[in-house]
């Protein structure tokens, strides 16, 4: 049996009449995907955004480790091991790869106000900064692109970008919000080729539209339709449920 992780209970949230959380649970494992589907509007975003501490759950508990996290901010969340990327990127388009994998290290130092330069002029002097950026670029495949300035990197790129930010934070959580989105065949095989190596030592929740890749990747399956999950097991467990079949999948 591997080790749980991160296990979030009965989580809701409320927008004014909408559930667009309805008492969800997920459990997520080191050395598992856990892929998270649905149509747009399911709540899939919202759910990362709930474990992630960027937006507070109406109610629901999620431990992370040892810890009780709902409710607290995202800061505190990342320091205790999650980490996250974004559905729309969270890049600075006019600072290099490099920097911006800095700025992510930097980020879950100590608290300090966001303030680019300074955390810039702080993280190079750090060398136990600079280590933790470089394995974080190498893992994500971006070595020799280090030097290139973010804005001018192609898509593919800025998404493995994405990726070696939240490595440089050195998660033990992974929650990725549509890592393929957008992307070309070749870009799409080599970002499905990343998420497996990152699978060793991470418990991964994946968020994707993408089915070859949620069905090459995940051996977790939860499906959400209306803020609910209809069906959650193995992928061969979910394919061949009748429910998911008649509401998303359409086979
Ligand atoms: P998904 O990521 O599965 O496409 P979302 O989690 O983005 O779905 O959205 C779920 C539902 O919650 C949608 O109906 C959306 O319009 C609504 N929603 C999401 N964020 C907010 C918000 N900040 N305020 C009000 N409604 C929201
Ligand atoms: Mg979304």
């Amino acid at each position: 049996m591997s080790e749980l992780l991160l296990s979030a209970s009965q989580l809701t949230k409320r927008f004014g009449g909408l559930a667009a959380v309805n008492e969800v649970s997920v459990d997520l494992f080191r050395d598992r995907i856990h892929a998270v589907i649905g149509p747009n509007g399911a709540g899939k975003s919202t759910l990362t955004n709930l474990l992630s501490g960027d937006l507070p759950p109406t109610s629901g508990q999620i431990r992370l480790g040892q810890t009780d996290i709902a409710g607290k901010s995202p800061e505190r969340i990342s320091r205790l091991g999650l980490g996250r990327s974004y559905q729309k990127t969270n890049i600075f388009l006019p600072f290099t790869v490099w920097d911006n994998v800095r700025l992510a290290a930097q980020s879950v130092e100590r608290h300090a106000p966001w303030n680019p330069a300074h955390w810039l002029s702080k993280a190079r002097k750090n060398p136990a900064i600079n280590q933790r950026c470089e394995r974080a670029l190498e893992l994500a495949g971006l070595t020799l692109r280090a030097h290139t300035v973010a804005g001018n990197a192609s898509h593919g790129e800025q998404r493995q970008l994405e990726i070696a930010m939240t490595l440089a934070t050195e998660p033990s959580v992974l929650l990725l919000d549509e890592p393929l989105a957008g992307m070309g065949q070749a870009e799409a095989e080599s970002m499905i080729e990343l998420l497996q190596k990152l699978k060793k030592d991470h418990a991964m929740m994946l968020v994707e539209h993408d089915m070859d890749a949620v069905f090459a990747l995940a051996d977790q399956l939860t499906v959400m339709v209306n803020g609910q999950v209809i069906a959650t097991g193995t992928p061969a467990e979910v394919r061949a449920d009748a429910n998911v079949q008649a509401a998303y999948l359409g086979e």
